[in-house]
């Protein structure tokens, strides 16, 4: 049953009287309407005109148990029969609050055992920027404040996190950002590749986090932040030196290290965590999107043992939302993780959907002269789309590919998404074979 009483046009007039949306052109939606999604089954969703669409972004890189999943209702509708809500303040807590840390403790890296709740990805990042600092303050080096991110990172949309994000044109809205966030150089090789091999790249981007730490004095920086591979900033996965030598870095100068796997946690590289595709191991780390596939709005940061124990001090922790650890967002957050374990997804998308789904972009980009290159790692990707490839030859104006982009998400019932000069992929993790075909035809129409 498609929830569209309404036609088109009409649900269209309705949306631009009265909504404003986030990062949309709302000029352009005036001009063109808004497209109305009023379904989803699996890895396709459908729109108010009745098209069926395949939905190559995983609704916003989330929905990885894909749509439609009738034991996550079941769960939610259970925990809104028996308790919609209770807060975890004052020393209160509830079954799914409790429960949900338990199995997080089970399915992050051995270190990682103490969980802080929130409601979305920024929620937790500005929430880590203040226990970064709180740590440091415990540990009587309060001067340790500046936080370093990396150009192109995304850490999300509230002052503190957009500050942490390297993403330009956010900086540009409200301006005056926070002091004490430094950025380095994002490890994108075939931007910045300039002749050396990759392993030379790795060890050069990663270097730039010692030059930074010098430059401000180790003794004030409290912490480095990056995403295990880049998503909002179209897709930037790093060589695989990298991430080894910035921990080495980290600990070098005694810097707390904090990956945020809001997009690449649960799943998304074929592994539970980017930490453990990478091999390494942060203090802190947030999660969010995959966490409960999208199903309803939650995130959660996890500590290490050290940084928990530092921060579990005597007085109150006074930081929180009032929906931190919703109850009945942790039941679907928990059945969700049963699902990734029950079913094995996780090991299907490493051992088939990977290969194929990377073996399939590789062949596309064989027969298109605009694309540049193919990067990223499982079942993320970005296509770097350039005015000629063979002569590395970019786009003049960024609009140029962005509205390639939207063109053949339009046109062909496939949804990917332009980041500037690059198209992101990061589909559903139960994407099926044909899918996986029917994904790598309309994106080669
Ligand atoms: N961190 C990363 C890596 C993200 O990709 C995002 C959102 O895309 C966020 C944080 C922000 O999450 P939210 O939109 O839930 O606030």
């Amino acid at each position: 049953m498609l929830r569209s009483n309404k036609t088109t046009e009409e649900w269209q007039a309705l949306d631009a009287a009265h909504h404003v949306h986030p990062f949309c052109d709302h000029k352009s939606l005036k001009e063109n309407g808004v497209k109305v999604i009023v379904k989803g089954e699996g890895s396709h969703l459908w729109d108010s005109d009745g098209n069926k669409i395949l939905d190559g972004m995983a609704g916003l890189w989330c929905v990885n148990v894909g749509y439609g999943r009738k034991d996550l209702t079941e769960v939610a509708a259970r925990q809104m029969d028996e308790l919609p809500y209770y807060n975890t303040f004052f020393q209160c807590s509830s079954p799914p609050q409790i429960e949900l840390a338990n199995k997080l403790s089970e399915v992050t890296p051995e270190h990682i055992n103490h969980f802080f709740y929130a409601n979305s990805g920024s929620e937790a990042n500005d929430s880590i920027i203040k226990f970064i600092r709180l740590y440091w303050d415990q540990k009587g080096k309060p001067e340790k404040r500046t936080i370093i991110g990396r150009n192109l990172g995304y850490h999300g949309s509230t002052i503190a996190a957009t500050s942490l994000s390297g993403m330009g044109a956010m900086k540009k809205l409200g301006g005056n950002y926070l002091p004490e966030f430094e950025h380095i150089l994002e490890p994108h090789y075939y931007m910045h590749g300039n002749g050396m091999t990759e392993e030379e790249f790795g060890l050069y981007a990663a270097n730039q986090l010692e030059e930074k730490i010098l430059e401000i004095g180790a003794d004030k920086v409290g912490a480095f932040f990056g995403e295990p591979v880049q998503g909002a900033g179209g897709v930037i996965d790093p060589p695989a030196n990298y991430w080894p030598r910035i921990q080495e870095i980290c600990t070098k100068y005694n810097i707390l290290l904090v990956c945020d796997e809001v997009i690449c946690g649960f799943g998304r590289l074929g592994t539970w965590f980017g930490q453990n595709f990478y091999g390494i191991k942060p203090d802190i780390m947030t999660m969010a999107k995959g966490l409960s596939s999208g199903y309803m709005p939650i995130s959660a940061i996890g500590f290490s043992d050290d940084v928990y124990e530092a921060l579990h001090y005597s007085g109150v922790l006074a930081n929180g939302y009032t929906y931190s650890g919703h109850p009945v967002s942790c039941a679907v957050a928990l059945k969700n993780i049963q699902i990734l374990q029950d079913e094995k997804i996780i090991d299907r998308v490493a051992s088939e959907a990977v290969p194929a789904f990377r073996e399939g972009l590789k062949s596309l980009s064989k027969n298109h002269s605009i694309i540049g290159e193919v990067r990223g790692q499982g079942l993320l990707a970005g296509i770097q789309l350039m005015k000629n490839a063979a002569d590395k030859v970019q786009f003049e104006v960024e609009e140029q590919a962005a509205n390639i982009c939207r063109d053949i998400a339009i046109k062909h019932g496939l949804i990917m998404r332009a980041v500037d000069r690059t198209m992101v992929v990061c589909p559903p993790l139960v994407i099926t074979p044909s899918e996986i075909t029917e994904f790598l035809e309309k994106a080669d129409a």
